[in-house]
């Protein structure tokens, strides 16, 4: 296989871990996608290739969590309200 950014053929299939936030201050709310998958990694320029699963990439569309997606839950670090403070 060759790279699609420097056309290496200096590549490596890893098992991956990613966590997908939303972006701006509006994503503070949204939920944070976890995607766990093998992605590809040139060992030369550094260029990364993974595909995101189907629910995970629901998530990403609608923008809070699709049953049975790896997310942590809209809103979180959950806020406090200002009664839970005292
Ligand atoms: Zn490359």
């Amino acid at each position: 296989m060759t790279c699609k950014r420097c056309r290496s053929d200096r590549q490596s299939v890893f098992n991956g871990e990613m966590a997908i936030h939303f972006r701006g201050l509006n994503g503070l709310d949204k939920p944070i996608v976890w995607v766990f998958q093998e992605i590809g990694v040139c060992l030369n320029c550094g260029f990364t290739e993974f595909t995101v699963p189907e629910r995970e990439l629901q998530t990403l569309l609608q923008g809070y969590p699709v049953k049975g997606a790896v997310a942590l839950p809209t809103g979180w670090p959950q806020r406090q309200d200002a009664s839970e403070l005292d």
